[in-house]
């Protein structure tokens, strides 16, 4: 509904106006929730057949409601995976907003997938897949690693067929104990096994670990291996290559979940890290975590997109002007029809910025999680859980019970100082840093742990 009046107008540079006043924080508030009533108290029923105005509707969000909704590109912001846009990135995020884009289909999106789609072949060939491959973004990596999930068992399903072998036992996929709970949410949601192999002491998932998980399963069962490009609790990278090379000889698909972490191949001191990725059959990263665009983006690459297309798009009597046209359609390679272009925020902060920025961007963050690993060493009353890898430092409160934990957390949230929430690894209570923004220095962290004695 495109209408132009005085009353639009004069709106609409009054969020403008609010947009530069949030981007202008310095420093951002960091925010404290509220509850369902204090927030009924202040806010009231917000919604009547005749509205109380824009005026009065922006300034209840400014005053009542984003001072309860955490800011999570404030630099203290340290759990789960904080976000940090860039400015660029974050604005583009409008014009995605005012153009109305439906980034499901070519003859509609054309312009704006050419963009993404360059996004998606420069990571690819940053993972090391071939020319030729692509696939589309998406909203999260749940949402992915579903698509290649979906898209691999397919694969299966044809090879099956064609060699006319025969299907053990219930069909199953196979990761890491380690890995992200949106896998086992997929194995229910495509009602199917996932067989979680043993990683090392060190967390990492090994070839030799993969062969044996797969060596106890019925036959023809398997039907892709699910390795983590950076785990989200520790930053742990999976034996790529190995895992890969086990696949390949298996004839299976090799999937690379590097939602958190597969940035991480960006900063030419690190990517060594990330060897072997270049096997992958598909891979998942999250512009939305650790490459500075605003939520929700997912980008899910394919090594061969034909098979996810045959397996994804939808068929439909008004459909079929779109599916039959020959054109890249982004809708074909994921679970989901209609589409925001959600990786143009990226695409124009890349384009704005250049690529060297982003691996300097990434490689800061690494270099901070190892210089905030030696001061945790260096300190009497915090303890490494396990070095850190990538961006993610988990530590212990030494002699502190979760209750303590808590406590401190949200006397930390309160205070505005940052959002450290506590977490476990083997039933025991720790708390992690992970860090993404730029933002995060290592003397806020140290005056975080300083905080803890
Ligand atoms: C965050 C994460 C996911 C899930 O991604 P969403 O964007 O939250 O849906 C999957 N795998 C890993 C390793 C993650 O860190």
């Amino acid at each position: 509904m495109h209408q132009n009046s005085d009353e639009t107008r004069a709106l609409r540079e009054k969020i403008f106006e609010y947009v530069r006043t949030r981007m202008d924080y310095d420093p951002i508030p960091l925010d404290y929730p509220k509850s369902e009533q204090e927030l009924f108290a202040a806010a009231g029923l917000t919604l009547s057949e005749d509205g109380m105005g824009g005026d009065k509707a922006l300034r209840l969000f400014e005053e009542v409601l984003a001072p309860a909704t955490i800011s999570t590109d404030h630099p203290g912001f340290v759990s789960f995976i904080p976000n940090a846009p860039t400015e660029a990135a974050s604005i583009f995020d409008l014009v995605v907003s005012a153009s109305s884009i439906y980034g499901g289909s070519w003859l509609e999106g054309a312009g704006a997938i050419f963009a993404e789609n360059q996004v998606l072949t420069w990571f690819a060939s940053e993972v090391g897949l071939p020319k030729g491959s692509g696939g589309s973004f998406v909203q999260g990596g749940t949402i992915g690693n579903l698509s290649a999930l979906v898209t691999a068992r397919q694969s299966h399903r044809e090879k099956l067929k064609a060699s006319g072998a025969q299907l053990q036992g219930r069909l199953s996929f196979l990761a890491s104990k380690e890995a992200h709970s949106s896998l086992k949410a997929a194995a229910k949601v495509m009602d199917v096994e996932i067989v979680l192999a043993e990683p090392s002491a060190d967390g990492r998932l090994s070839a030799q670990a993969v062969s044996e998980a797969l060596a106890s399963q019925p036959a023809n069962s398997v039907f892709a291996i699910v390795a983590t490009g950076g785990t989200t609790n520790f930053g742990i990278i999976d034996d790529l290559r190995g895992i890969g090379e086990v696949a390949q000889r298996n004839g299976l698909w090799f999937h690379i979940d590097g939602a958190y972490g597969l940035a991480g191949v960006l900063s030419p001191k690190y990517k060594h890290l990330f060897d072997g990725s270049e096997l992958a059959d598909s891979f998942i990263v999250d512009p939305h975590k650790w490459l500075f665009a605003p939520y929700d983006a997912c980008a899910l690459v394919y090594r061969n997109p034909e098979i996810a297309r045959a397996t994804h798009t939808q068929h439909g009597e008004y459909l079929e002007t779109l599916t039959e046209s020959g054109l890249w359609n982004p809708s074909d390679y994921s679970f989901g029809l209609t589409r925001r272009t959600r990786g143009l925020p990226l695409w124009f902060s890349l384009a704005t910025h250049g690529v060297a920025k982003y691996r300097d961007a990434i490689e800061y963050n690494i270099d901070v999680a190892h210089e905030i690993a030696d001061v945790i060493r260096s300190m009497e009353h915090v303890e490494l859980v396990r070095d850190p890898r990538l961006s993610v430092v988990v530590f212990e409160r030494k002699g502190w019970d979760l209750n303590q934990y808590k406590k401190w957390s949200d006397k930390l949230l309160k205070d505005e100082i940052g959002f450290v929430v506590p977490s476990s690894h083997k039933g025991k209570p720790n708390t992690r840093f992970a860090i993404v923004n730029p933002l995060t220095s290592v003397k806020l962290l140290t005056q975080i742990l300083e905080s803890m004695k």
